[in-house]
Formats: C-alpha cells, sequence, structure tokens
C-alpha cells in the first residue's frame, strides 16, 4: 500500500484531519496508495492509484488505460479536477478535457479530499469511470489516512466569499455566503416515501466530515435502478454500493447508517462538487433539493462575478503555524 522509500521523520505527519477552513498550509499524501471496485454505471472493474503531488498542482486524473493511444500525448489523459471541466452531471460528476479524454463518478473521492484537507494529489486510473466501493466517502478516508497526510511548505489558498451567490431551477437552489469558517446547509424533500423531509446543517471541525458525513451512501429508488439498467447503465449498481429504495421500504438489509443519511449524502456530494473550485471555499452553502448540476452551476456563478469572491492566505484569526521542517519538493509520481 506504501512504496516506503522516505523514513517516517521526512515530512510532518498531519496525525488528525483539520477541517478544509483550519490548514494554512497546503497538503498532499505521505505515500501512495490505491485499491480496486467496479464502477457504478460501467460495471467494470477499476483500479486506481493515489499518488503525493507538488504544491500548486491540485487534483489530477490521470487515464493510465489510454497511454498506448494513438494521438494522445502523455498530457492529454490527464484531466484536473476543476468546475469548468466538468462535461456531465447526470449520473455523477464526469470530468473531460480538450482531448476527449473523461473521468466520471469524481464526486465521492473529491469530496474526501476535500474533507481530509488534502489539496495536491495525482490519481491514477485504469478506466473511465472511479470505483463506488460502498457507494460513500468512507473508503477514500481510510486509503487517504493510511497513506498519511503532510503539510507542504507553501501556502494554501482559499476563496472567501465577499457576496451571496444563488442559482435556482425547477424549485432547486444552491447558494455561497459570506461566512467566516465552512458550512453547509441542505434540504431535501421526498414526499411520500421513506426519505420525506430532510436537513442537516454541517460545520467543518477537526474530525467532522469523517463522523458526520463520509459515511452516508448514495441512494435510489427500485425503479430507478432498473429503468437504468435497462438502458445499459448502474450496471455496478447493488444493494453493497447504495441505498434502495421502493415506497417506504428500505431493501438493504443492515438498514440505515443514520436517519438522515439521504441528506447527509446530499453534503457528501456538493462537498465533493464544491472542492473543483480549485481551493477550500470559506462561506456558507445552502441546498434545496439540489444536485450535481446545479452545483456546478453555483461555481460557475461564482466566478462569473468577480465581485463576490476573492483568494485570501488562511481564514482571518487561525493561528499561522510554521511548519516544522523546511520541506523538499513532493517527489514526483513513480509511474510515468
Ligand atoms: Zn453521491
Amino acid at each position: 500500500m506504501s512504496d516506503g522509500r522516505r523514513g517516517a521523520l521526512d515530512f510532518p505527519v498531519l496525525r488528525s484531519q483539520r477541517p478544509s477552513g483550519a490548514e494554512v498550509f497546503q497538503t498532499t499524501l505521505r505515500n501512495r496508495i490505491g485499491c480496486a471496485g467496479v464502477g457504478l454505471h460501467s460495471g467494470q472493474q477499476v483500479r486506481f492509484t493515489v499518488y503525493p503531488a507538488e504544491a500548486g498542482s491540485g487534483i489530477v486524473f490521470r487515464r493510465v488505460d489510454l497511454r498506448e493511444t494513438d494521438g494522445l500525448s502523455a498530457q492529454d489523459i490527464c484531466v484536473q479536477a476543476r468546475y469548468d471541466n466538468i462535461s456531465s452531471t447526470q449520473l455523477g460528476s464526469t470530468l473531460s478535457n480538450a482531448a476527449g479524454v473523461s473521468v466520471a463518478t469524481v464526486e465521492h473521492l473529491m469530496s474526501a479530499f476535500s474533507g481530509c484537507g488534502i489539496d495536491n494529489a495525482l490519481v491514477d486510473l485504469d478506466g473511465p469511470e472511479l470505483p463506488v466501493l460502498d457507494g460513500s466517502a468512507a473508503p477514500f478516508v481510510m486509503l487517504l489516512e493510511c497513506a498519511g497526510i503532510v503539510r507542504l511548505s507553501e501556502r494554501r489558498q482559499y476563496i472567501r466569499i465577499l457576496e451571496t451567490v444563488r442559482v435556482e431551477e425547477d424549485g432547486k437552489q444552491a447558494s455561497l455566503s459570506v461566512y467566516d469558517g465552512c458550512a453547509l446547509d441542505f434540504e431535501i424533500d421526498f414526499p411520500g416515501t421513506v426519505i420525506g423531509r430532510q436537513s442537516y446543517s454541517f460545520e467543518a471541525a477537526p474530525g467532522s466530515f469523517k463522523s458526520e458525513i463520509a459515511s452516508s451512501r448514495t441512494f435510489g429508488f427500485l425503479h430507478e435502478v432498473e429503468h437504468l439498467k435497462s438502458l445499459g447503465l448502474a450496471r455496478g449498481g447493488t444493494l453493497q454500493n447504495a441505498i434502495v429504495l421502493d415506497g417506504d421500504q428500505i431493501l438493504n438489509d443492515g438498514g440505515l447508517r443514520f436517519p438522515d443519511e439521504f441528506v447527509r449524502h446530499k453534503i457528501l456530494d456538493a462537498i465533493g462538487d464544491l472542492y473543483l473550485a480549485g481551493a477550500p471555499i470559506m462561506g456558507r452553502f445552502e441546498g434545496v433539493r439540489a444536485g450535481h448540476g446545479l452545483n456546478n452551476k453555483l461555481l460557475q456563478a461564482l466566478f462569473n462575478k468577480p465581485q463576490a469572491w476573492e483568494y485570501c492566505e488562511g481564514p482571518m484569526g487561525a493561528p499561522r503555524q510554521a511548519p516544522v521542517v523546511a520541506l523538499p519538493k513532493v517527489r514526483r509520481a513513480a509511474r510515468g
């Protein structure tokens, strides 16, 4: 799981999970780590490996299965995790680059990167879609924590919200407003189902993503799953990687992980979608029945309104911690 080439004292390891609003310096992984699983929509087995990356590189996906493809350069198989690379939000969030290379279902891993406070990483995968694993972000968080998280010497930039930005569509709403920290409020309403009306307020604090949000699973209704399968989609969907509902029945044997697991998962998705801003957001997100599409429109609206935000270095009043040691540059990925 780890290449173990560096000694334990080479990097100052962040021993606890930090809220994205509390860290002054950029971070990356201490070691590479990976696993394999089935893609929710393709049903294909996909292997992925997450590598440390240099400060300022952000999160980059690389389709190593396309390495030998004629006409594609080493750069062409890389896709930066940014809101303006989103090509589809129909069934999860899909990123694509100018060469037409895409990576689907990135939102739960992006949420884990955000929740663990990881700024820079390279993610190799050998298929078109990240594995769904158990339908939540918890297995990704476990992997990232096993790899270890290290602080780099470059300062982190935040996106500070300066005035409210709101988008609405078909009775759905999403907004970002001024807040000294990072908070998300979400409300969903599925009348006549076991979900009903649920709301949840999440405040980023040490450990809060892992304990409140990370393990909540994606969900769907049986008739929708059957319809998707008839179209050749959701091929990997099982009761092992999603909550499946049939009217007021939950079909999964173990039931729910939280009574309000559904709305918590919507917050998990929103955290992943908002991390495509390219930096942690200092502000308050509010979502009412919003999904991946509206979350992406919210980021587009934000970046189309320059007076609504600014880059800043660290939250106001946060302690300015110096790195423990002067750091060497983090090595590039071992392969390619
Ligand atoms: Zn999701």
